[in-house]
Formats: structure tokens, C-alpha cells, sequence
């Protein structure tokens, strides 16, 4: 089932923020997973090379874990593996197919990081389908991290990108369903999301990461979200590991929440731990309204240890390691 179908029928309230991934694992992913885990005591790491995301992207972990296997690099690997997504036009979370904002303009987030600490992001990016490979470009090609709108459009165009239209006949009828009923508030809880966050380590033992989405269906014009902000969608510290986010990004944003992630580990916190730790400072919050929302970390430390959490309910993961590329649900904060 496609992540779309489980949040129509997810609700978790009226109005709820609805989120998840309908796949349950079998025993035997869930077995395959844990031996994905064994440590070599020898190396001291956890099956490299590997690769972790948000969601259900088995085709993108196992295009980036092509790359890994023939000997390519970590940045090399996000990249390809978060195009994967972006082309995949039946996809109405990221890239070509998105869902469009309350306005009907499909817009993008993105964002790349690499092992020396370099990044590039596009935001509000319209009429691109690859908005991390722009990012790539934004960080490799100029002096600047973050380009966004017009500028970020004629930059990509600069560089080769093909302008086409990004709107599917599929999220317009979405789109124009959501504007008959709609009673738009201009609070972004009681909207749809996704997006493909993604880490890898490879053969050498270094880590990159990338993040790209539409953001928030029916998001208000203009409003971008945390995926393109490095620290809150994606952060990478080679030395330490690595964290993307999904969900509610404006709950990201407010606690920076990839870079305590991997401050955290660097604090010798595992990921796991880590994630943990940044949900529970969410939660937290005086007057936070959590159970209305919903936010996912996935975390990747330098011996390749895992970690994911979420808020409320759980989000899936996918991650291939050691030869198996295999679907997970994350454990949440408020679990019975
Ligand atoms: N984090 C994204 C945003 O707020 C949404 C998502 O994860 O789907 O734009």
C-alpha cells in the first residue's frame, strides 16, 4: 500500500495529522532486520556499506545501494536514491506528482550534505522535477547553501534542468477535492506529508545524506518546511553520523532537530537514544499538542548503528544493509 492510502485512513482524529506507512513487516523482515544489525567486532561497525530512509523506498535505498556496492560514494548514492523518488510520478509526496499547495502550485524542498560538511538546499523550487541534484548543484557550483524560488528555478535551468510541469492529473483532482470541502486554517496540523529522507554510509566509512519533498499538501503559498534547512531536515558530521526528519516541519524547525540528533550522539548518545530524545523534547514543549502531529527522525552513526522514532505512531523506515533491503516500523513516543 502506498503511503497516501494509509494516511486516508489513519486519522487519528477528525482532524487529524495523519501519517504512516500501511506495510506491516513479516517476522522474517523483522528477523532479516536485527541480523542487519550484528556488530563485527573485528571493523567494529555494523554491515557497511548501508543506507537508511524515511518511508517505504525500497526502489531508492536499493538504486543507492548499486552505487555503494560498485564502489560509488555516500553523496553519490543519496542523490541517486532520492531521484528515484522525485521521478516516481504516482508519488504525491516528492518531485513530479507532488501535491500541490492551497493554491494549486506544486512546490519543492531539498537539501544535500556531504562527508566534509559542505550542503546545498533549493527551496519553494516550481517546474523541476530533481530538486536534490539542483541542490547538489547549488552546493557544489556556487559560494551559496540555499537558493530559493525564481532564483532557484533559473539557476537549475542554467545548469540543464528541463522546466516541465509537476502537477499530475492525479494531484489536481486531489487538489481541487481538498478545495471543495476545505475550511483552510492556516495551521499546518491537519495537513497530509512525506518525504524521502536518506543517509549512507559507504566503503570508506563516510556519510552523506539527502532530503527532498513537496511538503505539506495544501500547504499555505510560500510556506517551506523544514526539509531544506540543514539542521533541521538533514545534518551530517562525518566524524559523528547522520539525521534526516519527516513530518511536521515546522516542529523540526523549532528544535533544530538533525543537528541535536547528532550532537546528541556525539554526547555518546546511540541513535536510537538520540532520536529518542529529540521526539521527547518535542513532546515536552509546554502546551505541545503532539498527539496532533506527527514527527519521524532516522539516525545513522559512524559505526553504522540505526536508529528511528516518532511521535504518537509509528512511521515506517527502510533500510538495506548487510544484502537486505527491508521495510521497518519505527517505535513511538506514546506507545501503549
Ligand atoms: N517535513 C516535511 C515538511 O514539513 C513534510 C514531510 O515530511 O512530508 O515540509
Amino acid at each position: 500500500m502506498k503511503r497516501r492510502d494509509f494516511i486516508k485512513n489513519t486519522s487519528l482524529t477528525g482532524l487529524g495529522f495523519a501519517v504512516g506507512n500501511a506495510l506491516v513487516n513479516s517476522n522474517e523482515d523483522i528477523a532479516k532486520t536485527h541480523k542487519a544489525q550484528n556488530h563485527n567486532a573485528a571493523s567494529n561497525s555494523y554491515g557497511l556499506p548501508l543506507v537508511v530512509a524515511t518511508w517505504h523506498v525500497k526502489n531508492a535505498t536499493a538504486k543507492a545501494m548499486e552505487i555503494l556496492q560498485a564502489g560509488g560514494n555516500a553523496l553519490d548514492a543519496v542523490e541517486q536514491g532520492c531521484r528515484i523518488e522525485e521521478a516516481d510520478a504516482k508519488g504525491q509526496t516528492v518531485g513530479k506528482g507532488g501535491l500541490p499547495d492551497r493554491d494549486g502550485n506544486v512546490t519543492l524542498d531539498a537539501s544535500i550534505m556531504d562527508k566534509d560538511g559542505n550542503c546545498g538546499s533549493v527551496v519553494y523550487l516550481q517546474n523541476i522535477t530533481h530538486a536534490v541534484s539542483v541542490a547538489r548543484k547549488v552546493m557544489e557550483d556556487t559560494p551559496h547553501v540555499m537558493l530559493a524560488g525564481e532564483g532557484a528555478k533559473q539557476f537549475a535551468i542554467s545548469k540543464g534542468f528541463e522546466p516541465e510541469n509537476l502537477l499530475t492529473e492525479a494531484s489536481k483532482n486531489a487538489w481541487q477535492k481538498w478545495k471543495v470541502k476545505a475550511q483552510y486554517q492556516p495551521i499546518i496540523n491537519i495537513e497530509n506529508h512525506d518525504t524521502i529522507g536518506m543517509l549512507a554510509i559507504d566503503k570508506n566509512g563516510d556519510i552523506s545524506g539527502a532530503c527532498t519533498t513537496s511538503g505539506l499538501a495544501y500547504k499555505m503559498g510560500g510556506r517551506v518546511g523544514d526539509s531544506p534547512i540543514i539542521g533541521s531536515g538533514l545534518f551530517i558530521d562525518n566524524e559523528i553520523g547522520g539525521c534526516v526528519a519527516t513530518g511536521l516541519g515546522e516542529e523540526v524547525v523549532k528544535t533544530v532537530g538533525s543537528f541535536l540528533v547528532v550532537e546528541l550522539m556525539r554526547q555518546g548518545k546511540t541513535p536510537q537514544q538520540a532520536c529518542e530524545e529529540a521526539i521527547r523534547r518535542i513532546v515536552t514543549k509546554p502546551n505541545s499538542n503532539y498527539k496532533n502531529f506527527q514527527v519521524g527522525y532516522v539516525a545513522v552513526n559512524k559505526k553504522g548503528e540505526t536508529g528511528y522514532y516518532s511521535i504518537h505512531q509509528y512511521f515506517s523506515v527502510t533500510k538495506y544493509q548487510d544484502g537486505v533491503n527491508v521495510q521497518i516500523q519505527s517505535d513511538y513516543f506514546n506507545k501503549a
